[in-house]
């Protein structure tokens, strides 16, 4: 296989905040494996606090290109492997490829991916759409932009966090999750979960920093609503240590290392009785497309990524009244110009 990669640069429709940073651009990486005449597409999502940003991305595929030379694409399980174990700090470099590879595979195979999977696209989940921090009235404003989402995940963790979901619940019966990206503590994070009981939020996601798995147990325990992990539910390891403390996970591509490893976590979640949610970075309808085609498989979606972005150059899932709309066409199922815009 060839492998060939370039920045992809996305520009978003509103400054991105969370509790924890504030973000105008995506700078990705897009990513081409070849081989035979079929191309198969990935995308690195990197993010700076796992480490990782569009150099890296690029540094880390310059050296990988070189193992791919020899590989037999459908031996997908053991390229991934490798991978994984050889560049542990890139995984959203090794994700770009996992996806790509796929999507060259499930194109030899003429088949859509989710078929490769065993999934049924009848059975996508529901996403939310994400309101990212900012004042009562500029949030406000894109809730009206939200219209047609039956979820909203509400970026919670600053100071007038409650007053914000209790304005956005006066005006909505959309079912809302809100995600504090780690931003409290232990006894901040019983309070506030307190307080949101009053506005009907179907879980709470991240409230207070990884590496506790203890402290999630202790906030899951004194609250009433559901408690997911983001921060703490990274790779597939991570999982076993969460069982009995939360009540699910949120899982990323870009964060785990693609599709593989993703399945893996999957399994794990739900050996324990978690619920899964699959979500994403600000990404193009490449990895947001790779990562709802293992969908039909998880409880809750967070694939808004492509949508909250200006200047998207390829077309894959699609939206309708919240259902994720998977392609029929071969691979991941994505089209658009390749080569930049
Ligand atoms: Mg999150």
């Amino acid at each position: 296989m060839k492998l060939r990669f370039d920045e992809l640069n996305l520009e978003l429709r509103h400054t991105f905040r969370i509790s924890r940073s504030a973000e105008d651009f995506a700078r990705n990486v897009l990513v081409v494996v070849e081989d035979g005449g079929t191309e198969g597409f990935g995308e690195a999502a990197p993010s700076e606090y796992y480490k990782q940003n569009q150099k890296t991305v690029l540094k880390a595929l310059g050296k990988i290109a070189p193992l791919l030379v020899d590989k037999d694409p459908f031996q997908i399980e053991e390229i991934v492997t490798l991978l994984v174990t050889q560049f542990p700090n890139d995984l959203s470099a090794v994700a770009a490829v996992d996806i790509a590879v796929h999507d060259l595979v499930a194109k030899k195979l003429r088949i859509p991916l989710y078929k490769l999977f065993g999934l049924s696209k009848e059975n996508t989940p529901k996403t939310s759409f994400t309101i990212g921090i900012d004042s009562i009235e500029k949030m406000l404003a894109k809730l009206k932009e939200a219209a047609g989402y039956p979820i909203l995940k509400l970026k919670v963790g600053f100071e007038n966090d409650m007053e914000a979901v209790a304005a956005i619940r006066e005006q909505t019966d959309a079912v809302i999750r809100v995600d504090a990206n780690c931003a409290w503590n232990v006894e901040e994070a019983i309070e506030k979960i307190y307080a949101l009981s009053a506005y009907n939020i179907e879980f709470v996601e991240q409230p207070v920093a990884p590496g506790d798995p203890e402290a999630l147990r202790k906030v899951r325990e004194n609250v009433t609503i559901p408690v997911i992990t983001d921060e703490s539910s990274v790779l597939p390891e991570d999982i076993p240590q969460l069982y009995g403390c939360v009540d699910g996970i949120n899982i990323k591509l870009t964060k785990c290392g693609g599709l593989r490893q993703a399945l893996k976590m999957i399994h794990a979640a739900k050996s324990a009785g978690l619920k899964v949610m699959l979500g994403c970075m600000i990404e193009s309808s490449i990895s947001v497309t790779a990562a709802a085609q293992l969908s039909p498989l998880v409880d809750y979606a967070d694939l808004d990524g492509n949508l909250l972005i200006k200047n998207d150059p390829f077309r894959g899932v699609l939206v309708e009244n919240g259902k994720l709309i998977l392609p029929d066409s071969h691979g991941i199922g994505v089209s658009g110009n390749i080569n930049g815009s």
